[in-house]
């Protein structure tokens, strides 16, 4: 572990989602495409699918003269949600039994069509596509490194990176390539890959991001979360290991244990707010982690001591509600659905100021004041950001007559950026960072009171002591 350093980054591979299918039979991109909708939560950005079709179709392994299995890639992608990128008889189109597939998020400056994976390029070892779902932490290192070697890059991904890596590499074989690359790669990634007409699975050996695999009646599928294994009626069989290389053919699962694991950092915001409550996440279901978040910030109210109880518990729209839920359970305090969630304004736009931003949250949320009148309000929520979403929906809690309008956070402050795959904002944008201690949080927010979870009580919540913490420490494990 070292301690972190702010340091300039290619804000480019981040909160993503990926799949990789095998299916007999063919239609892979079918599988792919209902699991990318399962993983939307991920990325909203874009959506891509890459397949793999043998030539002549449906013949077993050719080779074209020069080594290399003779078949072509296929790809669809766009931007916008899997609905509007993909669409279904686009999808069915997509020829091959392999195919992998990728949901994206960037921030805008980001937003370029060519950055939309999976990426695809020749390598010597072969047809290459890659779905990348991670950070690398010394990206703008390592693209100097190249371009000083004479690599022309023409995107922002650190996925691109990896791929000129490879194909620098002398390594005799592909597997052997990925090896030498991942020696430079520094960060967080969960991979799937096509190359030469192989199917192939890679997590990084801190296993920042999640990656499992399922079993499916037709074959496998990998996938970031196991809510995309049960989309596609696929049997959990289990995570893919930190530094893991899962190959998948006809022939079935071969595994190999490509890079030597590091001290496990699984992202503990996977499980905080970022993965699908139905989800398994690290060896847990997300929705129960919550509940425990919950109910240990109750435990630590009850320690500290209040002189009042609130009269009701209002989870914030949809994050805050299995924390909430705990929360309840644990106090007794009872819980009420309070403020409602359009779910027809669509999804959240980066709009440019924060005027704008102000009134797409008052269009999506809805205090019901019946509910609030004259009452001792907790509010239940998971994060706490830039705090103007915070105090937005407090005062229209306040607005719609509460008594007394008091927060409470299901995790750690966020005080440091994640430099391993979520897009946090950089330190100085950070409400934390803005304010001496966490009562002007409080202030700025315009709260009652606040109290955020206790880093001891998040690792209670989610029972396992070796996680990233790295947002909330500035302690990272790369
Ligand atoms: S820094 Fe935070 S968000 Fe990033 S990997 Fe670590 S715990 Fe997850």
């Amino acid at each position: 572990m070292i301690e972190a350093v702010d340091v300039p980054f290619r804000k480019a591979g981040e909160d993503c989602g990926v799949v990789a299918v095998w299916r007999r039979g063919g239609a892979a991109a079918e599988l792919v495409h209902r699991a990318l909708f399962a993983l939307q939560h991920r990325g909203q950005e874009a959506a891509g699918i890459c397949t793999f079709s043998q030539q002549p179709q449906g013949a077993q392994k050719t080779t074209d003269g020069s080594g290399k299995t003779s078949g072509r890639l296929h790809h669809l992608k766009g931007r916008g949600l899997v609905v509007e990128a993909l669409p279904v008889h686009k999808t069915k189109e997509l020829p091959g039994d392999r195919a992998i597939g990728h949901v994206r998020y960037s921030t805008v400056t980001m937003d370029r069509a060519e950055n939309i994976q999976p990426f695809t390029a020749h390598t010597p070892y072969g047809q290459f596509a890659v779905a990348h779902n991670g950070n690398l932490k010394n990206q703008d290192a390592l693209a100097a490194e190249l371009e000083e070697a004479g690599s022309l890059l023409s995107t922002s991904m650190d996925t691109e990176l990896m791929v000129h890596l490879l194909a620098r590499s002398k390594a005799a074989s592909f597997p052997d390539a990925l090896r030498v690359a991942s020696e430079k790669m520094l960060g967080a990634y969960s991979l799937t890959m096509l190359c030469d007409g192989r199917l192939y699975a890679l997590r990084d050996i801190y296993g920042v991001r999640p990656l499992v695999l399922g079993e499916h009646r037709d074959g496998w599928v990998v996938a970031s979360e196991t809510c995309a294994l049960e989309a596609v009626d696929a049997r959990y069989v289990r995570e893919i290991n930190p530094g893991e290389l899962i190959e998948i053919s006809h022939e079935g699962v071969r595994s190999t244990q490509l890079l030597p694991a590091a001290r496990p950092a699984p992202c503990v915001f996977e499980l905080v707010y970022f993965a699908r409550p139905n989800s398994e996440v690290f060896g847990q279901n997300a929705h129960q982690a919550r509940l425990r978040m919950g109910e240990q910030l109750a435990i630590e109210d009850q320690a500290a001591g209040m002189d009042v109880l609130p009269d009701i518990v209002v989870p914030v729209p949809d994050s805050g509600f299995p924390s909430a839920i705990g929360y309840a359970r644990k106090s007794g305090i009872p819980l009420e659905q309070a403020i409602i969630r359009s779910h027809y304004v669509g999804r959240t736009f980066i709009l440019p100021d924060q005027d704008s931003r102000s009134h797409s949250i008052r269009l999506k949320l809805s205090v019901i004041k019946d509910a609030v009148r004259g009452k001792r309000v907790v509010l239940m929520d998971d994060s706490i950001v830039r705090g103007n979403t915070s105090r937005l929906i407090v005062q229209m809690v306040r607005d719609a007559g509460a008594a007394e309008v008091w927060m409470r956070i299901a995790s750690p402050p966020l005080s440091w950026p994640c430099y391993l795959g979520i897009d946090t904002p950089d330190r100085e944008e950070l409400v934390i960072n803005r304010h001496v201690d966490v009562d002007g949080v409080r202030r700025a927010v315009g709260a009652d009171n606040l109290r955020y979870l206790s880093l001891d009580g998040l690792k209670n919540a989610t029972k396992r002591a070796e996680f990233c913490f790295g947002c909330m420490t500035g302690t990272y494990p790369v």
